[in-house]
């Protein structure tokens, strides 16, 4: 299967999954490409795909400068070190993993000097599992207050990587959270959940975006930790 071949099963069912809902939903398809070489984002990009993401910011910043003629839009959605916040700051249009208020005014400050603003998501640990990155639910409310006060920082909505076992339950849970809070925040409009083994389902569920790796590029070829 090539990416043109992935890329068509992708929107055939992305299609299937929104036609059964209300109209107006067009959750955005956001290519995950680490660890697949520049090449192979050259080529969903020539099949009409400009939103990638990364989760390594030096992956990020080799691959942003490879194709920095192109209009592609920089989706970072790794775990995120404060020291590597000014390479995220620089390339990132979205940052869908924030989970700390040190790294939102890392951000912020980068940003500031950079004279642009940066989209966030925060990313909730909606399964509650102690080795997982996010910020708890019940932590949420205080952490999102302090992010929407930053001044290079545009607060766009959530974010989860669902438990293996739990995913259903847990996107239910992420859109209630999601609709609680968008009355309160003026940007608020982005829910990102879904990859390659559930991103129907989390249509199904009210997903704004899905972050699709394999089911696009193949197997990573570089062994890669996940969930
Ligand atoms: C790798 C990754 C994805 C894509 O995973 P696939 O299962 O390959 O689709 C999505 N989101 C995050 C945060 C990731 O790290």
């Amino acid at each position: 299967m090539t990416i043109e071949d992935n890329l068509f099963v992708i929107k055939t069912q992305m299609q299937n999954a929104i036609s059964a809902l209300p109209k107006g939903h067009t959750p955005k398809l956001i290519a995950v490409s680490k660890k697949h070489p520049t090449q192979a984002i050259f080529e969903a990009y020539n099949h009409g795909l400009v939103e990638f993401a990364e989760n390594y910011a030096q992956e990020l910043e080799e691959k942003a400068q490879a194709l920095c003629n192109s209009d592609i839009v920089w989706h970072f959605v790794g775990p995120i070190q404060s020291n590597k916040t000014r390479i995220i700051a620089e390339h990132a249009s979205w940052v869908h993993s924030i989970d700390r208020l040190k790294i939102a005014k890392r951000l912020s400050q980068h940003c500031e000097s950079l004279e642009k603003t940066l989209n966030v998501l925060v990313q909730v640990n909606i399964s509650s599992e102690k080795q997982k990155s996010g910020v708890l639910a019940d932590d949420l409310p205080a952490l999102l207050e302090s992010i929407e006060t930053l001044p290079n920082i545009t607060l766009r909505g959530l974010m989860c990587i669902p438990s293996q076992t739990h995913s259903h339950a847990e996107f239910a849970q992420m859109k209630n959270l999601f609709d609680s809070y968008q009355q309160r925040f003026t940007n608020f409009d982005h829910l990102s959940m879904g990859m390659s083994a559930d991103y129907v389902e989390a249509i199904t569920q009210g997903a704004t975006m899905v972050r699709i790796g394999s089911a696009l590029f193949g197997a990573r070829p570089l062994p890669q930790a996940e969930r």
